[in-house]
């Protein structure tokens, strides 16, 4: 009985794991064209100085309407990166989010604009140009631009990372470490790269009232971040309780549902006006 159960849990996995290649295949083939057709866009959450309250920038994040219907980020980024559409699919957000930034209302307002890069693109010789490209396209200021990698990207590619990052820092873009606190990088890591904001992953602020680990990771990475002359950022701010402990703390800026969820460009504009 023992056997017969193992044979059909053994074909089971089987058939799931064929079931999912094959759901990621139909998702690639559907991305090649995502660009061409018109599928993706752009949500905008806003980011939030804490002491102010003020909103002074927005975190651009891709969203995508295949005909086969919506699939969100976590699941179709990691294949874009992995058959290298990302590339282009990258230097379509950067370039959206920057002519969407340079009209009214948003041009006036001096926002800042953070987009996130994956480890792809850093991958590739030309991403140096191609920011530079986008930003003499539109004319959107260097200095308002934040561009997001994970810890795991520095570990990865650590000499060629620093090199592009110190060729990005020289345009006068700003850089941030997204979900900073999961990626295993060792501090060492942190103080060789040209780095301006750190973003302390969701996962700690989510139970910083209730959890004393919680809070005290938090607090030592607004400790570690000042030390290092970084603004701090917390992502995943949902709560009142949590805004609360975050300004005591005097963490610099904060993003998430109890300020706004990632609005699409109209209602983003519209609180501009
Ligand atoms: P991320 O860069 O860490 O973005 C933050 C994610 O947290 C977003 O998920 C956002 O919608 C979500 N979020 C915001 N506020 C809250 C909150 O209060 N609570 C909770 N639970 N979640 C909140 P989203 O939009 O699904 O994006 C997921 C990930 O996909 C992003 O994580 C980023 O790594 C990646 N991504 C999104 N857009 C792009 C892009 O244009 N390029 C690249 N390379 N990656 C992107
Ligand atoms: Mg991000
Ligand atoms: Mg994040
Ligand atoms: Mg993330």
């Amino acid at each position: 009985l023992a056997k017969q159960h193992g044979r059909n849990t053994f074909e089971f996995y089987n058939a799931s794991a064929n079931a999912q290649s094959l759901r990621r295949l139909n998702i690639e083939n559907h991305l090649r064209h995502g660009l061409a057709r018109n599928e993706f866009s752009l949500a905008y959450q806003p980011q939030v100085d804490l002491a102010s309250g003020r909103i002074i920038g927005a975190e651009a994040l891709l969203r995508w309407m295949p005909a086969i219907g919506p699939i969100g980020p976590d699941e179709f980024i990691p294949i874009a990166e992995n058959s290298g559409l990302i590339v282009e699919i990258g230097e379509w957000v950067m370039r959206t989010a920057c002519r969407d930034f340079m009209a009214a209302p948003l041009h006036e307002r001096k926002l800042l604009l953070a987009i996130n890069l994956s480890a792809r693109q850093f991958k590739k010789t030309t991403l140096v140009d191609s920011v530079r490209g986008i930003l003499a396209e539109t004319g959107f200021p260097a200095e308002r631009l934040e561009l997001e990698i994970t810890e795991s990207m520095l570990v990865e590619h650590f000499e060629k990372t620093v090199k592009q990052m110190q060729e990005l820092k020289n345009l006068g873009i700003r850089l941030a470490i997204d979900d900073f606190g999961t990626g295993f990088s060792s501090l060492s890591y942190l103080k060789r790269f040209p780095m301006d904001t750190l973003k302390i992953d969701k996962s700690f602020v989510a139970d910083i009232y209730d959890n004393q680990n919680d809070a005290c990771i938090v607090r030592s990475i607004i400790g570690l971040g000042h030390g290092l002359n970084l603004k701090v950022q917390a992502e995943g701010v949902e709560t009142a309780q949590q805004l609360e402990l975050l300004q005591l703390h005097q963490c610099d800026r904060g993003q998430g549902y109890f300020f706004h969820k990632p609005l699409p460009i109209d209602e983003f504009r519209r609180l501009f006006v």
